[in-house]
């Protein structure tokens, strides 16, 4: 007889870190142990599913998963568990300590000018030709405002599910040299044209403004993921940090970096423009956590980063 061996005992996971606290738009970090080697693990915030990575030494089976939770997510904490699945899809979940925060985001007046129109729309229309000129210049930008900025935001989220599986930095994120903040994260954007509102938007990133054509340094240590032109975004650049981070670089009037190069944190990546959809020169600089763009503060507080992240890691990983 032979003897078969069904593996019907899903693995246990089970949470390390003590306390991880999500505010709406923003990320946090878990560290955890599995029972069993080679299962798919990670986090799950409402139908959001986040992968997790081995970190420490070989053989202890203690992973690191970073999540999110959007800034229009709707989750409450019973709806964020841990989650492992071994080979034979033996499922299970598990609760951790976690503290969900709301936040409030800003609303913005964006005046849409026929001059402002006649500046971006060309361009875009030039570089992307699957958007179909419409009967008014108007009804153009309105299509690359709304089709074409879900689309751009898709693909973005598309990239950021191939990240690299371990930490490729160890510094503080870098906010762009000498830079003025002009947008937020999340901003609520009413757009008017002639008196009436005719669109409305989150913008889900900041506007940095330097001198033009300024060198837009990489925000930490990675590999460029995506180098090219994209739609509302004009040149973009994405670099993949590691454990599903990467951050984006958008409307630069050039690129200096292809898909696959390694860069250091404060190499360039190109200079600050104003391609795709921008009304002058800035950058527009996004962090994006595995599919979901989440607000770059946290990312560029030190203080942040080392009590949501540095501090949950394990010695012996390098990091401590
Ligand atoms: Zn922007």
């Amino acid at each position: 007889m032979r003897q078969f061996e069904l593996d019907t005992q899903p693995p246990r996971v089970a949470p390390v870190s003590q306390q991880h606290y999500l505010r709406q738009g923003g990320s946090e970090a878990i560290v955890y142990q599995l029972s069993e080697t080679g299962c798919s693990s990670g986090v799950r915030v409402g139908e959001r599913v986040f992968n997790g990575f081995p970190i420490g030494e070989v053989g202890t089976n203690t992973f690191v998963a970073l999540f999110a939770l959007a800034h229009d997510q709707a989750a409450s904490e019973e709806d964020v568990k841990l989650w492992a699945e071994d080979r034979a899809g033996n499922r299970t979940e598990a609760g951790f300590w976690i503290r969900i925060n709301s936040q409030k985001f800003r609303s913005r007046r964006i005046e849409v000018s026929d001059r402002f129109i006649e500046s971006v729309v060309p361009e875009i229309l030039l570089n992307t030709p699957e958007i179909v000129q419409q009967d008014s210049s108007l009804d153009t930008f309105l299509v690359i405002n709304r089709d074409l900025r879900r689309a751009n935001n898709q693909k973005i989220s598309e990239v950021s599910l191939d990240s690299r599986p371990e930490l490729l930095w160890l510094e503080p994120f870098l906010q762009l040299s000498k830079s003025k903040v002009e947008a937020v994260f999340a901003d609520h954007r009413s757009y008017f044209y002639q008196g009436r509102q005719v669109d409305e938007q989150t913008h889900l990133g900041f506007d940095l403004a330097s001198y033009a054509q300024s060198p837009v340094e990489a925000s930490n240590s990675g590999v460029v993921a995506f180098a090219d032109y994209h739609g509302i975004y004009g040149n973009m650049v994405m670099v993949d940090h590691g454990l599903g981070l990467f951050s984006l670089y958008a409307h630069l009037s050039s690129i200096a970096v292809e898909p696959g190069q390694m860069v250091n944190r404060g190499e360039s990546l190109g200079r600050t423009g104003a391609t795709g959809l921008a009304g002058g020169d800035h950058l527009h600089f996004s962090m994006v956590l595995q599919g979901v763009q989440v607000n770059p503060l946290e990312w560029w507080d030190v203080a942040w980063v080392r009590t949501h992240l540095f501090n949950k890691l394990p010695a012996g990983s390098g990091f401590d």
